[in-house]
């Protein structure tokens, strides 16, 4: 008998013992989650990653990877131009992925060397590698505007990413606040990085992203776009020059430890 209400006991202890901790944890996921007030105040928009950008013309990465043999006619072509865009991946970039990419060329830095799109290199590729293609054909990437950090859309006039685009009309759209145009990049971007070096935040408020990338984060991107068109300008200035601005900043800097 004994024995029998002391397991009973021990039962009822640890049942409320297990309630309380489950109540207590929820409590801690919920008070985790931002409320909206926080969550008005989270940087905008969503980028991804980097990736490697290839030169005009590229296969598909995968059919890409297993044509080129490195020969670094692209990269020769490229300097002759006097472009310097291109440069061969180097052994370690990229951790175990890189053992498949050493020695395939890439755009090696769009914030001083973006691709002219002089359409050349794929010209005398002797593999094929580089497939010859129209300029407005070209898909190397998809520039995406950080809205957090982009002049035009706090405050300032700006324009230099769409007086920089040899697409120009074609794929910068602009909307007028209050503070003048505010630029957007639509999806007929060829991603040749000429925007990214004329930027005067050093290419940080602009990033080429590949269009895989893209495709895997163009809802979230589009539905953080969505979000700060439907602020006011007002909250707009309190995220990123209000509260916010010491976390911009480490931002900013984030993108430029990405970059190099
Ligand atoms: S198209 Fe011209 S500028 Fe662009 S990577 Fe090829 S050679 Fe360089
Ligand atoms: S938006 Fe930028 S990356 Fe895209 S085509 Fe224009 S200059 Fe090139
Ligand atoms: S150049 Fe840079 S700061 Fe200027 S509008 Fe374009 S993205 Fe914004």
């Amino acid at each position: 008998m004994a024995l029998e209400l002391s397991r009973r006991h021990f039962i009822k202890t640890a049942a409320v013992a297990g309630i309380a901790t489950a109540i207590c944890s929820r409590r801690q996921i919920f008070a985790d989650e931002p409320d909206a007030a926080e969550q008005s105040m989270v940087p905008l928009p969503h980028i991804p990653a980097g990736g490697l950008i290839r030169p005009p013309g590229a296969l598909p990465e995968k059919a890409f990877l297993a044509t080129c043999i490195s020969c670094g006619v692209c990269v020769n072509v490229c300097h002759v131009m006097k472009y310097d865009a291109v440069a061969t991946s180097p052994f370690g970039k990229g951790g175990l992925r890189g053992i498949f990419e050493y020695g395939a060329p890439y755009i090696k830095d769009m914030r001083d060397f973006p691709c002219g799109l002089c359409m050349e290199c794929p010209e005398h590729c002797p593999t094929g590698a580089l497939q010859e293609t129209k300029k407005e054909d070209v898909a190397m990437g998809m520039a995406l505007i950080d809205f957090g950090l982009c002049f035009g859309w706090n405050g300032d006039v700006c324009l230099s990413c769409s007086k920089a685009c040899p697409m120009g009309g074609k794929i910068f759209e602009f909307y007028n606040g209050e503070w003048g145009n505010q630029p957007y990049i639509n999806d007929n971007c060829v991603g040749c990085g000429l925007c990214v070096k004329y930027c005067p935040l050093g290419g940080s408020a602009i990033k080429v992203v590949t269009k895989r990338q893209y495709e895997l984060s163009r809802t979230a991107y589009i539905n953080d776009f969505r979000r700060l068109l439907a602020m006011s300008s007002e909250e707009r200035y309190n995220i990123v020059y209000g509260q916010n601005l010491p976390g911009i900043m480490e931002r900013g800097k984030l993108i430029e430890r990405e970059y190099r």
